[in-house]
């Protein structure tokens, strides 16, 4: 007889393994099934999150950050540097190290809670009198039985049509994050959240990266301002960004014995252009796994992208079938992932779980940091909400002048009747860190007032913050 569950996760990412922990709080007998190979063979729990995603982006950026400093900014602070070296092997090595200590932390939890975990594939076997069969194929096959399924499966890279990767030459996020030598020449197709974090390591490291976008706006979806002031922090440290582009064809090129890229390409006023580089990543948007879920064997619905089809609650179709994070509609971020997972877990116990997805914070950890919450000023006009907006810039801020970090700016947006917050954008040092402050803010349905007269630490980043707020009621004290 097969082993039977009350909830099985497929997918131990970080919606995943998240929905199998609180499942299992709950009282729930639970497994959770996941494929992620180690380089070993092994259980790598985390999904694309912990492997290919945010931590190792993260650690690499955080590496390239420091050489960064060391190179162009210590010497402000009287500290020199002679014969100032890096080693891209030990950089991967500790970013390889960082990745495990997560895979083992999810192991370790899933103990703790008694999750069963199954390293292998989970497929859709058939529906039975208790719920549904799944198959499960690793190093052994066998089908286990569940009451309730959440599928977690998440998303992977898209390629360009006629330029799959090969992780050599033509790379995805996966690829990018395991660059053996310093590329002398990069290029990099898409200028989203993951193409610019992918660039800035390895422009950081030396490369000269070219970004092609085919949008004729940077970072369409962040507010405009914060958008143009990124801009033009990453034009000065070099970063090469050409918009309203049009890709043609993409070439492997194996010119002077030297593997390279070669892309065809029109720039946004018509005129055709090469652009040759050593390495290509592509950055150009993420697809839902659906592949060898075997979704037809029960009948489960997807969406004309291949997403799980769900309603705002996460039901799919079928009875006590979930589906949450990157395999259905919504952000493709961790937090959203873990979120649903959440308010799934809790929902299957009979609570009521909830994702408020107007205050999802997005960040991109490029420097300076950009991250926001709620909406952006050309949202507000487009829907005809009458807003007040304050901005305070970093360089009036004491913390920022001692860090030497002092781009940027916080912007508040707030409605023009009552002031409830509606979005606040960040550009600048901490972002990523800066902007919880905002998130509880939006979530109390605070006002710009509320954040204006709280005690702010002196000196700090988040004084900005106050000082933003203060603004949206034009009296700032220190600007
Ligand atoms: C380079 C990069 C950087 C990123 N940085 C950030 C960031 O800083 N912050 C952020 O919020 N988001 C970031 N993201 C996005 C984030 O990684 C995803 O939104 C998140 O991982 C989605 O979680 P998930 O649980 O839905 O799916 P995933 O993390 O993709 O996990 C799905 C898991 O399911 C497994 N699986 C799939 N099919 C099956 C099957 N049939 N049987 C068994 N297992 C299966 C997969 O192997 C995988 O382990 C980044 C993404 C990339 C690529």
């Amino acid at each position: 007889m097969s082993k039977q569950f009350d909830v099985v996760v497929i997918g131990a990412g970080p919606g995943g393994y998240i929905a199998a922990i609180r499942a299992a709080q709950l009282g729930f007998n639970v497994a959770c099934v996941d494929e992620w190979k180690n380089g070993k063979g092994g259980p790598a729990p985390g999904g694309t999150c912990t492997n290919v995603g945010c931590i190792p982006s993260k650690a690499l950026l955080q590496s390239s950050e420091n050489f960064d400093q060391a190179g162009h900014h210590f010497a402000d602070h009287g500290i020199n540097i002679q014969g100032l070296d890096m080693d891209v092997g030990r950089m991967l090595a500790r970013k390889d190290q960082v990745v495990k200590q997560n895979n083992d932390g999810i192991l370790f939890l899933f103990k703790k809670n008694k999750v069963t975990f199954f390293h292998g594939r989970a497929s859709f076997a058939a529906k039975s009198d208790t719920g549904y069969e799944l198959k499960v194929s690793g190093a052994a096959e066998e089908t286990i039985g569940a009451k309730h399924v959440i599928v977690a499966t998440g998303s992977s890279a898209r390629a360009l049509p006629g330029a799959p990767f090969d992780e050599e030459s033509i790379l995805s996020n996966d690829g990018a994050l395991r660059i053996g030598d310093v590329p002398k020449k990069l290029g990099l197709i898409g200028s989203g959240v993951i193409g610019l974090e992918m660039g800035s390591v390895w422009r950081r490291l030396g490369a000269q990266v070219t970004v092609l976008e085919a949008l004729p706006t940077f970072l369409g979806a962040v507010d405009e301002q914060i958008a143009k002031e990124a801009h033009k922090a990453f034009t000065k440290q070099g970063l090469k960004i050409e918009l309203g582009v049009k890709v043609g064809e993409i070439k492997k090129s194996t010119g002077s014995g030297q593997a390279g890229v070669s892309v065809a390409w029109t720039n946004a006023k018509g005129e055709a252009q090469t652009l040759e580089v050593d390495k290509l990543i592509v950055s150009i948007g993420r697809v839902p796994n659906t592949i060898g879920l075997n979704p037809e064997a029960v009948g489960l619905k997807l969406d004309e992208r291949g997403a799980i089809l769900v309603d705002d609650e996460c039901k799919t179709n079928l009875a006590n079938v979930w589906a949450v994070g990157d395999v259905v509609r919504g952000p493709m971020l961790a937090h959203k992932a873990e979120e649903e997972g959440v308010a799934v877990a809790e929902r299957i116990a009979g609570q009521h779980g909830h994702v408020n997805f107007n205050t999802i914070p997005w960040v991109i950890y490029t420097s300076p940091e950009i991250a926001w919450v709620g909406q952006t000023e050309q949202q507000l006009k487009a829907a005809g909400v009458k807003y007040k907006a304050g901005t305070f810039p970093f360089m009036a801020n004491g913390r920022a002048r001692a860090l030497g970090d002092t781009t940027g700016m916080v912007k508040f947006l707030a409605d023009a009747a009552t002031d409830e917050i509606l979005g606040v954008h960040i550009v600048g040092p901490m972002a990523s860190e800066l902007i919880s402050e905002a998130v509880v803010a939006m979530e109390f349905r605070a006002s710009s007032e509320d954040i204006a007269r709280i005690c702010h630490a002196h000196p700090s980043l988040s004084e900005a913050t106050k000082e933003a707020a203060l603004a949206v009621d034009k009296r700032t004290l220190n600007f």
